[in-house]
């Protein structure tokens, strides 16, 4: 059973944990490098990215993030951890800082003030069945992609869902719904990737 981290520095870490183990992995929060050596994968949960990143840095966990994110950890962002996996911020707040990992351009807070709040049905690549039911909370969306960049989700025109290699992000919540089928990706994605005792 793969062991897959939630960083637990901001955000709604407890609500990926439930949906985590609900996908059959042991998930277990994670705030130090020492735990973040110990999985398999990591989330990054919604929250708020600036402070998600400051306290990142606070922790010390920025700097081994970003070395076993480029390393191939599976590693999957909702929201706010979409933002941290962006190579690029189309509008960074000051000492905003990510990991990394995707090549794509995020717009923070992009679907604005009229619409900060919303759900969608979505057509999400690689998962079978009825649309996933997205929750959209103050969401991100991403402005452009790189060439490796895989586009999974759209909203209205806007890309909503990307996966490049072992990492995988959506703008939206899949954790705050009883749908977790995204996680289950996820999930799959950190089994065929392999353990970190079998490494
Ligand atoms: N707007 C937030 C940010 O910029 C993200 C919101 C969320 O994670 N629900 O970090």
């Amino acid at each position: 059973t793969p062991v897959i981290g939630v960083l637990a520095l901001q955000g709604d870490v407890r609500e990926h944990l439930v949906a985590l183990a609900t996908a059959d992995a042991v998930a277990r929060p994670v705030r130090r490098p020492e735990e973040l050596a110990e999985v398999d994968g990591l989330v990054i949960p919604g929250g708020e990215s600036t402070t998600i990143s400051k306290l990142a840095i606070l922790f010390g966990v920025m700097e081994p993030l970003r070395t076993r994110v480029h390393s191939g950890m599976p590693v999957y962002g909702t929201c706010a951890g979409m933002i941290m996996l962006a190579d690029k911020i189309l509008d960074p707040r000051s000492g905003q800082e990510t990991v990394g990992g995707i090549d794509m351009i995020v717009r923070r807070n992009a679907f604005g003030r009229q619409n900060e709040s919303f759900e969608a049905a979505l057509d999400v690549r690689g998962i079978a069945g009825d649309p996933v039911e997205g929750v959209f909370i103050r969401a991100p969306w991403v402005e452009s992609v790189g060439a490796e960049t895989e586009v999974l989700a759209e909203h209205d025109g806007h890309i909503v869902a990307v996966r490049q290699g072992n990492a995988l992000a959506t703008s939206f919540h899949p954790e705050l719904t009883g749908d977790h089928r995204v996680h289950g990706l996820f999930v799959d994605m950190v089994r065929a990737n392999g353990t970190v005792e079998s490494l």
